[in-house]
């Protein structure tokens, strides 16, 4: 990164170093292989489990460091765009799943899960979107059934990250069928009868990422398997939902950012009509449009960093920069592909992957749309209170 970051102390930077290395050393040799067959191995998660990088925020009871700071899972994030694989989601597993059970789950579900989520033993998903239910959650159509001490789930789910090498998925269902937000999240275990993977699916980018549809045919899930209150699901998942977007907004800048670097090397070397590419007037300006505004947006994601671990991270906030880091993060992969002429149309050159993988970022976590929705309504701006 080429500027100063001023929200991070030298501890902060000792771990970044280290976590680098981690992340050249066991990841990065093997991205090519797990691209190539569509999925990250289990032994990922392990050894980012043996380096205490899994829920860093969990108590040291659990096998945790009680870490609570999110720069450090920040930096993770970082590193491992940069210099890792993408597709290795240790932070969906992390910081977008674990928090369910750490802060949702009682004491007893907390002691069966988070030790071995910690490990890398157990890994993690959630499983909110539907075939026909995505920004419009409250649609969701799987349902679950009190029948004594068991709830029945049965339903579909689609686009879940971790589908397949996932061990634990918390599942949303609708518990209330005449309300709307009636929903519940229950923990659904690898081998219960009844939880079967459907397709892994095939993606235009993120190739590491096993991206994957669950079924579930009446799975009797124990209410020792249940998430708080089995009626507050859609509250639940709306209170995670500010992270997640903190989260996203910090992979589309470390992304963006990685793709300036490079492209500015390449561009450095490249030469056409007897001069570097870097030299045209036209290069010069686009790359200067895109270091302002690459320090702006990420000016602004480090500060509500910092007001997310004072805890005032408003919801309006963090849509705002999740939209415009996803934003601009499209409009930075668009440039830098450009700049590289055909040669970023090539796989073999990393802008072509990471124009690729970019794509999601505006739909995932929320929609660029739902995000404008948002802020919109936080201005007052909602058609049911104008008309
Ligand atoms: C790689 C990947 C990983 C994923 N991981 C997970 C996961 O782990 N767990 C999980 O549950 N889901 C996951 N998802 C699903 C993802 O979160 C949803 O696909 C996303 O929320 C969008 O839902 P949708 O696809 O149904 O689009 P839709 O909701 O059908 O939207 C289609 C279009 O309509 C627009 N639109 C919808 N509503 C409005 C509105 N009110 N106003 C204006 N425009 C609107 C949207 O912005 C979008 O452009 C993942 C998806 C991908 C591709």
């Amino acid at each position: 990164m080429n500027r100063r970051r001023l929200i991070f102390e030298p501890e902060h930077e000792i771990f970044r170093d280290q976590a680098r290395r981690f992340f050249l050393e066991r990841i990065a040799p093997n991205a090519a292989a797990w691209r190539a067959q569509g999925y990250v191995d289990r032994e990922a998660f392990q050894w980012a489990g043996e380096h205490g990088y899994l829920l860093m925020w969990a108590a040291e009871r659990y096998g945790g460091a009680g870490i609570d700071d999110f720069r450090y899972e920040q930096i993770l994030y970082e590193e491992n765009v940069r210099h890792g694989e993408f597709g290795f989601f240790m932070t969906v597993h992390s910081r977008l799943v674990g928090p369910y059970i750490g802060k949702l789950g009682t004491e007893e579900q907390k002691q069966r899960w988070l030790p071995a989520c910690i490990r890398g033993d157990t890994i993690l998903g959630v499983a909110m979107t539907e075939p026909d239910a995505g920004s419009d959650l409250a649609s969701m159509r799987t349902r679950a059934e009190r029948h004594g001490d068991r709830w029945v789930l049965s339903g579909a789910k689609t686009y879940i990250s971790n589908g397949q090498i996932g061990d634990v998925f918390i599942v949303a269902a609708r518990t209330v069928p005449e309300v709307r937000h009636g929903l519940g999240l229950f923990v659904v275990e690898r081998g219960m009868p009844g939880f079967r993977r459907g397709r892994r699916l095939q993606k235009i980018g993120m190739h590491a990422q096993d991206t994957s549809e669950l079924f579930f045919d009446d799975v009797e899930v124990p209410a020792a398997n249940v998430l708080g209150d089995p009626e507050c699901g859609f509250e639940y998942l709306t209170r995670f939902l500010s992270e997640e977007r903190l989260l996203s907004a910090t992979a589309s800048m470390a992304s963006a950012q990685t793709a300036f670097d490079i492209t500015l090397e390449f561009i450095r070397g490249r030469r056409a009509f007897g001069r570097p590419i870097g030299a045209f007037q036209n290069s010069r300006f686009k790359m200067a449009d895109m270091r302002t505004q690459l320090d702006a947006a990420q000016t602004f994601l480090d500060a509500l960093v910092l007001q997310h671990n004072a805890g005032e991270l408003s919801p309006t906030l963090a849509a705002e920069v999740k939209l415009l880091a996803s934003e601009l993060e499209g409009r930075v992969m668009d440039e830098c592909l450009q700049l590289h002429g055909s040669a970023g149309y090539m796989q073999e050159y990393r802008i072509a992957r990471l124009y690729t993988d970019a794509r999601i970022s505006r739909i995932y976590a929320g929609t660029s749309e739902i995000m404008r929705e948002i802020i919109g309504r936080s201005l007052g701006l909602d058609e049911r209170k104008l008309t």
